[in-house]
């Protein structure tokens, strides 16, 4: 029989912004009841080095969170433009797809990935007019201190990220990543699970 429940395509990167739409996901369903469809896809913005094993680790529990059980194509990374055509391919005629880019308070590059998203989703109606599916970047403009308030909301597990821009066993703590989510944490009060919290005395 085919399956015509609607689905949602939620873009994994291991990176906190990716876990947090996981996160939306599924708060989703269960306020709505819904019978939707999660599919996780791997997703680059641009090319990430494969030999990343914490940030492959991230990408696989993202997936276990959102109960997608990851084949080893699905794991192999779509990158860009090509990724994102992939997407609304999964997503299907209603489909939802979920990504966590983020461009803060740029007004430039929220126009250019809106206007990005907009002809990807006019491409696939083009093709098929009665494609529906559209593109949802509820992170677009938002702070990180605000998407660890909207994590932490949703109970989203951080462990279940790779938030630094270099391979390792833990996070650098220095790379422009990890130093503004730690800014952001600090700010917000809110720990993130990979930083140990010095003990007083
Ligand atoms: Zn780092």
């Amino acid at each position: 029989m085919l399956d015509t429940s609607p689905r949602t395509v939620v873009l994994v990167d291991g990176s906190i912004e990716s876990l947090t739409c996981a996160a939306i996901a599924m708060d989703r369903i269960e306020a709505n009841n819904q019978s939707a469809k999660v599919l996780a896809l791997s997703f680059f913005e641009r090319s990430e080095s494969a030999e990343n094993h914490s940030l492959q680790q991230a990408i696989e529990r993202q997936f276990e969170f959102l109960g997608c059980t990851p084949s080893s194509t699905e794991l192999q990374a779509s990158v860009g433009r090509l990724g994102l055509v992939k997407a609304l391919d999964l997503a299907g005629p209603q489909g939802t797809i979920l990504w966590g880019h983020r461009c803060t308070m740029n007004p430039d590059a929220i126009a250019d990935t809106l206007a990005l998203v907009d002809h990807l989703a006019g491409v696939a109606r083009y093709s098929q007019p009665s494609y529906l599916v559209h593109f949802d970047l509820p992170l677009l403009d938002l702070t990180a201190g605000q998407v660890l308030d909207l994590a932490s909301a949703l109970g989203a597990p951080l462990g279940a990220c790779w938030s630094c821009q270099h391979a390792g066993h833990a996070p650098c703590g220095e790379c422009p990543s990890c130093s503004s989510w730690l800014e952001a944490s600090k700010a917000s009060g809110r720990p993130l699970p990979w930083v140990e919290t010095p003990t007083v005395g």
